[in-house]
């Protein structure tokens, strides 16, 4: 505990460490950071932090702090002055620009950017004329956006960390949250203390979450599929799924239900290594425990059949009947503190802010919002094909250092990257990245800290490394996994010759000659772009998800307001949790009066479709082993059905437009709530189904105008072990069922 000191103030600002998004309460004199304490005030927190939470201090404080610009010349780093980075960098990257083109330099942004420097950033890059931009959100939860948001719209997590109270089971794989997300672990330990809801935590390791597990489910890494299959084959055998809520809202399910009937106890226990006896206990804890929520990490999706598990673990909640109730969903959760906001503002190759696609429609309406004049924008890339074709992901960018490869729109080889935010610690093919770096003209690395970015190669010049300001020493909103939008304040200046993201930005922006055009609606202070000013900008065209509501205002108060509630009853109660929610979570809608409350539980199923009420769609992951692969578009030529009429219905209902479906559409729409559909449209992504309609109507352009589908490819199938890969520990599990220390979580609420 910090000793309290009468004169300092206490800056609110968000924890950097993990998506929960826990607010610190910062205590500041004199510009020093003297100390910090959990807001005790944040339904988030529940009245504390973690280890890593509480040590965020030490993160800005840090003796390897990167203190001023330097770069690598004659193999060591020697000091120089930002005037002379700027230059040198812009010379560097102007003359591939000119040699070879904008896609040349590849702008790899982060998740540990506020929403408004990922947002500039994407708008920066569209301006160098390039798709080459993303972030961390490709090497980790890429996979989940696009399950989830096929199966059921929305790209992000269907309920809140606090709706975890309302659980009556708790179904994890894939996630250890006692040491990723500990205070996300805290809520899930109410649940089970409050309302005696099971753990079940599915993971190969016996990790400190499976401690706390009623059931822990030792699986073999890699068969999720299977698993929920073998889990859903009892539900099914016993008729414990929820048939009315499938037959009003379900399409599909009959596909997944013969799929499933194939994997029965015996096949199950001989693919996943778990015995049939737990699977049935497993289903039958989730049949009588409702509503339950599921939870997953990375532990998931990074797979090569990530998207795979993904909507297997989808179509379990939707046999259960569990969506769009509170203590259900799918609560999944992210890596970075902003990890969500990141993908929503679009840094990202495939996609403009707010998931709008590629299309000229989707750069016409963001020309607009920017003030910019389409072919200006259109100009500033090589050719109009590559404005709409998507860039080259992050986990694949050293495959364009070579040549264009199948797969990639690249005309000319990639020759510079910016590392900025972003380490490439967690990507695979690394004695390739290591090559391809070294091939590489020029390297940028902007970070507080010199990354592994920074040493991976061999290089001995044509490296510069520029210091980065943190989170604590700007301000701006940052978006949990929740999908709650919150301000951080600046706890402190800069430190040292750091400068914040969006200056830097700026000045490079000013040295290719389009700052003016990078903020033409948005006021710049000496270099600095003026962060409330961005998210006035992101209010003003993110319609697609509602980042309307949340201006700068009320997020600030809402920050605030927070601080009247009383510390005492809070740490007694363990704050305002039941039935409450947090921060402004999208959709949150932009109102004359600005009062929405944001939607902390996404979908309702209790409203017909045709009152905005929304369907799903139980997505078909067929496992046929190891090999599962899964291609992002139909084959060349093919037909594509209608899409998503009810979801793309129930949005455009939510933002007030009339819809003037097709016979096709609104027949479809009117057999939701009575027959299943089955008969309609294999799903197509958001963008593409509301830009369809939409456009169509000439309401707003979204999207990229293509029905996107997924299909399932099976190139020859691995044969399966016959034999179990190992013999799973269950002395160890039985030796520690109950390995329940809680000071291993180093919390002082427990
Ligand atoms: Fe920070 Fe995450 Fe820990 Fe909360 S749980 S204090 S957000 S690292």
């Amino acid at each position: 505990p910090v000793a309290p000191d009468a004169k300092a103030e206490v800056k609110r600002a968000i924890c950097t460490h993990c998506s929960v998004g826990c607010t610190v309460n910062a205590e500041v004199s004199n510009g020093v950071w003297i100390g910090q304490e959990p807001a005790f005030d944040s339904p988030l927190n529940l009245g504390s932090h973690c280890a890593k939470g509480a040590a965020v201090r030490e993160h800005a404080h840090g003796d390897r702090r990167l203190k001023y610009p330097m770069k690598l010349e004659g193999g060591k780093y020697k000091r120089i002055s930002w005037e002379q980075a700027i230059t040198e960098v812009g010379d560097r990257l102007l003359k591939i620009r000119e040699t070879a083109g904008p896609d040349s330099v590849y702008w790899l942004g982060s998740a540990k950017f506020s929403n408004e420097q990922a947002y500039l950033m994407r708008k920066f890059a569209a301006l160098w004329g390039t798709n080459n931009v993303d972030h961390q959100a490709r090497i980790c939860h890429s996979t989940t956006v696009a399950g989830v948001a096929q199966t059921w719209g929305y790209g992000a997590m269907t309920n809140s960390y606090n709706d975890i109270h309302n659980s009556k089971a708790m179904f994890f794989i894939g996630s250890n949250a006692a040491e990723a997300h500990p205070v996300a672990m805290l809520h899930i330990l109410k649940a089970k203390e409050q309302n005696k809801a099971p753990l079940i935590v599915c993971d190969p390791r016996f990790t400190r979450t499976a401690a706390h597990a009623d059931e822990y489910v030792r699986m073999r890494p890699g068969t999720d599929v299977p698993l929920i299959w073998g889990i859903m084959w009892h539900i099914f055998e016993n008729g414990w799924e929820d048939k009315e809520f499938i037959r009003k809202r379900v399409w599909g399910m009959d596909q997944v239900k013969a799929e499933v009937a194939k994997w029965t106890p015996e096949e199950t226990e001989r693919v996943t290594g778990v015995p049939g006896a737990q699977l049935k206990r497993v289903a039958q804890i989730l049949a009588t425990h409702k509503p339950g929520t599921v939870v997953w990490c990375m532990g998931g999706t990074q797979h090569t059949v990530g998207n795979a598990n993904v909507r297997a673990y989808c179509n379990l909640q939707l046999a259960l009947g569990n969506v769009g109730v509170a203590g259900g969903g799918t609560n999944i959760f992210r890596g970075h503190d902003n990890v969500q906001g990141a993908t929503d503002m679009g840094l990202d190759v495939t996609t403009l802010p707010a998931y709008y696609g590629l299309a000229a429609p989707a750069w016409k309406h963001w020309a607009r919002v920017w003030g910019l004049d389409y072919d200006y924008i259109k100009g500033r890339f090589k050719t109009p094909e590559l404005m709409e074709a998507p860039g080259i992901p992050v986990s694949r960018w050293y495959d364009g250092v070579n040549e264009a490869k199948e797969n990639i729109a690249q005309p000319e080889p990639i020759k510079a990257m910016v590392y900025w935010g972003h380490a490439p610690n967690s990507q695979t093919r690394q004695p390739e990245l290591k090559k391809a770096m070294e091939k590489l003209d020029t390297l940028v690395i902007i970070d507080p800290y010199p990354t592994v970015s920074a040493v991976l190669h061999d290089r001995t010049d044509g490296v510069y490394l520029l210091p980065a300001a943190t989170q604590f020493e700007v301000d701006g909103s940052r978006t949990a996994s929740n999908r709650s939008i919150q301000w951080s304040e600046q706890v402190i200046k800069p430190m040292f010759e750091c400068k914040a993201d969006q200056e830097i930005m700026y000045l490079f922006a000013k040295k290719f000659g389009y700052a003016a055009e990078l903020c033409k609606n948005i006021k710049v202070e000496g270099d600095k772009p003026v962060a409330e000013d961005i998210l006035r900008e992101i209010n003003r065209g993110a319609w697609t998800i509602a980042y309307t509501g949340q201006s700068p205002e009320r997020l600030k108060a809402h920050m605030a307001n927070q601080q009247t509630f009383d510390k005492t009853t809070l740490r007694a109660v363990g704050g305002p949790c039941d039935g409450d929610y947090y921060g402004l979570p999208w959709p949150c809608w932009g109102t004359a009066e600005m009062k929405h409350p944001g939607t902390p539980n996404l979908y309702d199923p209790s409203k017909p479709v045709k009152d905005g009420g929304l369907n799903f769609r139980a997505l078909f992951p067929e496992y046929k082993g190891e090999s599962l692969l899964a291609t992002d578009s139909w084959p060349e030529g093919s037909e594509l059905p209608a899409g998503h009429p009810g979801f793309t219905y129930g949005m455009l209902k939510k933002l007030g437009w009339d819809v003037d479906l097709t016979p096709e559409e609104k027949a479809t729409i009117e057999k939701i709530g009575g027959e299943k559909a089955d008969d309609v449209a294999w799903t197509i992504d958001l963008s593409g189904g509301i830009q369809r309609v939409a456009v169509k109507h000439g309401a707003a352009p979204f999207g990229n105008g293509k029905a996107r589908a997924v299909v399932w490819n099976f190139p020859d199938p691995v044969p399966l072990h016959r034999e179990p890969l190992y013999t799973p520990r269950r002395d160890l599990v039985e030796k520690y069922p109950t390995h329940a220390d809680k000071k291993m979580m180093r919390l002082p609420f427990l």
